[in-house]
């Protein structure tokens, strides 16, 4: 029995002859990611001088839409309610956070970015390595890793993730 092994010049050779193609696979996947990436939800206060003082901390944050905000929590949810040092909503006035005080009688409001996860979805050119051909697709951004994977907060508060990196790899696979 003969074995052929190519030589490691043949090697790279034939990685980068590939190496468009495994890009332009990389490429779908990153349209998909974005197709499936949830939006961002930022945080908007009314902006006058009767926004209590934790929403105006608040004003501004930026989350992935699968998640919740960060707000400081009140006093007296924090003695009636059981919430700790924090108080985690998906939207303003969110009963699911526990919070009462932290609710009553608040003009926030939540302004959508369809993009906001999606236009910081990018695919890097190839890097032949060998006989490896390597194209990473990447989504920077503030809690993507989470907005993916999913997390709890305390209080056992669970935001599920939305996967849309994996599902974009698993439905461009099924493609093939
Ligand atoms: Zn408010």
């Amino acid at each position: 029995m003969a074995k052929f092994t190519p030589n490691p010049a043949l090697e790279t050779l034939l990685a980068r002859m590939v190496a468009p193609d495994v890009q332009r696979i990389a490429h779908q996947v990153e349209v998909e990611a974005k197709r499936l990436a949830p939006p961002t939800k930022r945080w908007v206060t009314v902006a006058d001088d009767r926004v209590r003082p934790t929403h105006v901390q608040a004003q501004g944050q930026v989350v992935p839409g699968n998640l919740r905000f960060t707000i400081n929590s009140m006093d007296w949810d924090r003695k009636h309610r059981g919430v700790g040092p924090n108080t985690y909503m998906l939207q303003p006035r969110d009963q699911t956070s526990r919070a009462v005080a932290n609710l009553k009688n608040c003009r926030c409001a939540t302004a959508i970015d369809p993009e906001g996860i999606a236009r910081n979805i990018s695919t890097s050119q190839p890097v032949v390595t060998g006989k490896r051909v390597t194209v990473t697709v990447t989504a920077r951004g503030p809690m993507v890793v989470e907005a993916e994977v999913g997390t709890v907060y305390s209080g056992n508060l669970i935001a599920d993730g939305a996967h849309f990196m994996a599902r974009a790899a698993a439905a461009v696979a099924a493609r093939r």
